[in-house]
């Protein structure tokens, strides 16, 4: 997968060096691309903000270094087109099915802004050519998109074909559709069984490969019971068995 990002602060995706995404790079599974948008500026200062129409506080990205920025990286392969991706508080939620989708893309361009945002007239421009999707990683108001677009690029590269050791650890992970949609993974142990009286669930160690999973599950759902309603509700009736219905039943949520 090909991704570029447009920044004012390139040098803040330092970490896409390191850990998986860093090796997903050196196997060119994930070929990233940086750009810094001044060098779209047109002034001496290179200025790309301005105040905004209609007053207020705060500065907006200007239309132009943006729309040539975005111009360049299209010319990268003019005979394809990036999927574009503009974080912002007021965008979609991220979520894992969204990073799935992602996942599955040949090429995306983060555009990550400071200070009021882009002008909204480089989405609508782009928005008319192809597809452009303005994402927010949460409820959260971030000073730029920069940290947003790390999260994004984290989520999307460990769902790429070789990068996780284990091919099926995306499978269990908190979200992932299938036995765990909307479900949020249980506690995890490792070795030593006691650490500072604190004892490993006996289940665990039984070695009995069907109670395990249960008890996995069973704790997959309390503990979505626990931190997450909005998601127990948005369970499918038709993924929940006699047991998920008893659990959830106990625990005051009839399915
Ligand atoms: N005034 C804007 C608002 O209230 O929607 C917030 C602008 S914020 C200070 C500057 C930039 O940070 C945004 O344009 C976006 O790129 C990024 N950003 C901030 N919070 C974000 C979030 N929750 N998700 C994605 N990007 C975010």
């Amino acid at each position: 997968m090909r991704v570029d990002v447009i920044s004012i602060f390139p040098e803040y995706f330092a970490p896409l060096d390191v850990s998986l995404i860093g090796k997903a790079r050196e196997r060119g599974i994930l070929d990233v691309h940086l750009h810094q948008l001044r060098d779209w500026a047109r002034d001496v200062h290179r200025t790309v903000d301005d105040t905004p129409y209609g007053g207020g506080p705060g500065m907006v990205m200007k239309p132009e270094p943006w729309g040539e920025a975005i111009d360049a990286v299209l010319a990268a392969d003019p005979a394809a087109q990036p999927r574009i991706i503009v974080p912002t508080p007021s965008g979609v939620p991220f979520t894992q099915k969204l990073a799935m989708e992602y996942a599955a893309e040949p090429w995306l361009l983060f555009t990550p802004a400071r200070y009021e945002g882009i002008d909204s007239r480089v989405m609508a421009e782009y928005g008319a050519r192809m597809r452009v999707d303005e994402v927010s990683v949460g409820d959260y108001v971030l000073a730029g998109g920069e940290v947003a677009v790390l999260v994004m690029v984290e989520a999307v590269g460990r769902l790429l074909p070789g990068v996780l050791g284990n091919a099926h650890s995306a499978v269990d992970d908190s979200f992932a559709p299938g036995a765990m949609e909307n479900l949020l993974e249980g506690p995890v142990y490792t070795k030593p069984p006691e650490w500072r009286g604190h004892e490993v669930p006996e289940i665990l160690l039984s070695g009995h490969h069907g109670k395990i999973a249960r008890w996995r599950r069973d704790e997959a759902l309390r503990r979505t019971a626990r931190n997450r309603l909005e998601l127990l509700a948005a369970l499918d009736p038709e993924t929940l068995d006699k047991h998920d219905r008893k659990l959830l039943s106990e625990l005051g949520f009839p399915a």
